[in-house]
């Protein structure tokens, strides 16, 4: 049998599939079939018909093996190139997934509908003048005739970061460089695109999960071939393929939403670094309250520190207020109820936060409001009825406290989740005031968000209750009042980035308030005022709160002194999880003391969130000092066990500890 170049038939495709198995595989173009490397087919693998990305094309057949064909093609044009095919073994390398699994994270997965997209590019850019202030012009300038590549620009809220990334992104179009634009959430999108969009007009195209898997293949095309400069999006839209990068913007880089949560679990930031450095784009990051592994590298100078200090226009700081509840009962202050009426009476708007998320039950002092730690970790130790309190990284364990040990007090409290009916309490206490809540559960109904986004700006809503999402980014005009409803749910999370999570939510919590021209008030209601978080809050003192943390990760040895690694045993029967969890971490001390000395193994203890969706979880944390030392570890401990009774999740550099 011999073979001719020119013809297709009797060629081979290399094909990366979304599965765990960490290679390309092999299949036969069929004859007819007009394949180019760039394009996605569809692949009999194990019995199923899966999407597959292909990686090369041969002309000659391996020689003695069958393949089977590909069933069909699914793009008829190119999508991507090798580009996509190197970053996605960068995410797998970092994260530990396979490459066929980083491609599928990566690369829309919608068809070609047959109507041709609106196309041609737009020549020039309309409006494009931003007018920036002295101080945003200064680091703007510097921005530009910096050699570094990487920048974050840490701006107090309201102070003017996103003229300096609109600036930027000009300059760079009118280059011909193509500028993404990341944002936390799907719901800022779309505030941030009506600005673009009067700068940008056709040439900005929007990509994030809300779109049809069509409308995002639609949109990648269009970015991938240049057709489209600049796109504004969520975490995915960080692999955006184009003719030549000039500018990733993070905005609000410290946000938790730009870690993905199912494997590959890569972080959009450290990508977009990584993009960063290897095409020779320049990368902004901004927050006012940037991540402490961001600062910390910005004061190490691997990253250029732009600082932001003043607001924007005339807005002002809002004052802060620490006011203690009497019990853990109360819901609302007379201080929080005198500023709201205050507020509504002259036709303002509050907005509350309830702070709900991963509130697994803890154990507070109901006069000081001190939590039980543990002792090793340094961490919230969680109450578990009839067990007695659990660390839920080491799995250390005590009885409940009779006394509190920092005041004596016998008055010890168990916190549970469900026990407040908050929204009921808010309605009671203000039965005259239109109050409306956003949260998860609403922001998955698209309409919605966007509906009570526009009621608040039509002033149709008194108090909008909300978690953690209504502190991120929104300008609301009419807010004057924040109050925080009870801060120590957040203080006491079991996670070692509870204090600086919770800082960062109060204070871009506070930065929503008092954006108009009236002075804005917080309200930060706590059990436990003595905290020392609430001084640097009350002083707006970020850089202050900075390096108190700093020192206590630096003692306890937590990023980013260390990096981490999270392993999640999950599985339906809790004997088998605990097991399993056991005999990896057998397994993983083994290895520490034969090979891998610089890694260290705690656990395994119950996930703080113990059972999800009928699933029982144990976790192991491993801190390593370097890195790679810390991937491969991993790398050979997950490969050599073997479970089917269990899943296993791994997760490198995790923001979530729950
Ligand atoms: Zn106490
Ligand atoms: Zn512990």
């Amino acid at each position: 049998m011999t073979y001719n170049n020119s013809f297709s038939a009797g060629s081979a495709a290399d094909i990366y599939i979304n599965t765990p198995v960490n290679r390309s595989f092999t299949y036969k173009i069929p004859e007819q079939m007009n394949l180019l490397t760039g394009m996605r087919v569809v692949v009999n693998f194990s019995g199923r018909e899966m999407t597959g990305f292909v990686s090369a094309i041969h002309n000659n057949l391996p020689e003695g093996i069958e393949l089977k064909d590909i069933v069909s093609r699914i793009d008829d044009e190119i999508i991507y190139d090798e580009r996509i095919i190197r970053l996605a073994e960068y995410v797998s390398e970092s994260y530990l997934s396979s490459v066929g699994e980083a491609l599928g994270k990566a690369l829309p997965s919608g068809e070609s509908s047959r109507s041709r997209p609106r196309a041609s590019r737009v020549s020039h850019i309309e409006n494009s003048r931003i007018d920036l202030t002295d101080k945003q012009k200064s680091i703007y300038d510097r921005i530009m005739s910096s050699g570094k590549k990487s920048h974050l620009i840490f701006g107090i809220t309201g102070s003017g970061k996103t003229e300096i990334y609109m600036s930027a992104a000009i300059d760079a179009v009118s280059k011909g460089l193509s500028v993404i634009y990341l944002v936390p959430e799907i719901t800022l999108s779309s505030q941030i695109h009506a600005r673009l969009y009067k700068v940008f007009g056709e040439n900005l195209i929007v990509y994030h999960s809300q779109l049809t898997q069509n409308q995002r293949l639609a949109n990648w095309k269009r970015f991938y071939k240049g057709d489209a400069m600049i796109a504004v999006g969520t975490r995915s839209a960080v692999f955006l393929q184009c003719p030549k990068l000039g500018l990733i913007i993070v905005d609000e880089e410290h946000d938790s939403s730009y870690k993905e949560q199912s494997t590959p679990r890569y972080n959009a930031r450290r990508i977009a670094f990584y993009r960063g450095e290897t095409e020779n784009a320049t990368l902004i990051l901004g927050s006012a309250t940037p991540s402490i592994e961001t600062l910390y590298a910005a004061e190490r100078g691997v990253i250029e520190l732009h600082k932001l200090e003043e607001r924007y226009g005339d807005g002002k700081l809002p004052v802060i207020e620490i006011v203690k509840l009497q019990n853990s009962n109360e819901e609302i202050t007379p201080r929080l109820k005198m500023y709201t009426n205050r507020a509504i009476k002259d036709g303002k708007q509050a907005v509350y936060l309830l702070n709900r998320r991963g509130f697994a039950p803890f154990v507070l002092c109901g006069d000081c409001g001190c939590a039980v730690e543990c002792p090793d970790c340094s961490i919230g130790m969680n109450y578990h009825r009839g067990k007695g309190m659990l660390c839920h990284y080491c799995g250390y364990s005590s009885d409940v406290p009779l006394n509190c040990s920092a005041c004596g007090s016998e008055s010890i409290l168990k916190l549970g989740s469900g026990t407040q009916k908050i929204e009921e309490i808010i309605s009671k206490e203000f039965p005259d005031y239109r109050i409306f809540r956003l949260d998860q559960d609403s922001a998955r109904k698209k309409d919605t968000v966007y509906d009570l986004l526009d009621m608040m700006h039509k002033r149709e809503i008194d108090i909008l209750l909300g978690t953690q999402m209504i502190s991120k980014g929104f300008d609301f005009h009419g807010v004057t009042v924040a109050g925080i409803i009870m801060a120590d749910i957040g203080l006491n999370m079991p996670d070692f980035r509870a204090t600086e999570k919770i800082f960062s939510l109060l204070m871009q919590l506070s930065g929503r308030s008092g954006r108009g021209e009236s002075e804005g008030r917080v309200i930060i209601q706590t059990l436990n005022e003595e905290h020392l978080i609430f001084d640097y809050l009350k002083r707006q003192d970020y850089l202050g709160f900075y390096r108190e943390e700093l020192k206590i990760r630096k003692l306890i040895n937590y990023p980013p002194f260390t990096r981490i690694a999270r392993i999640v045993i999950r599985g339906k029967s809790e004997e088998s999880v605990s097991q399993s969890a056991e005999l990896l971490t057998i397994d993983m001390k083994r290895l520490v003391t034969e090979q891998y000395s610089g890694i260290m193994v705690l656990g395994p203890s119950p996930a703080p969130l113990s059972k999800i969706g009928g699933n029982y979880r144990y976790h192991i944390i491993l801190k390593g000092k370097r890195l790679n030392e810390l991937t491969a570890f991993v790398k050979t401990a997950i490969d050599s066990f073997k479970s089917k009774a269990v899943y296993i999740e791994i997760d490198i550099d995790p923001v979530d500890m729950l």
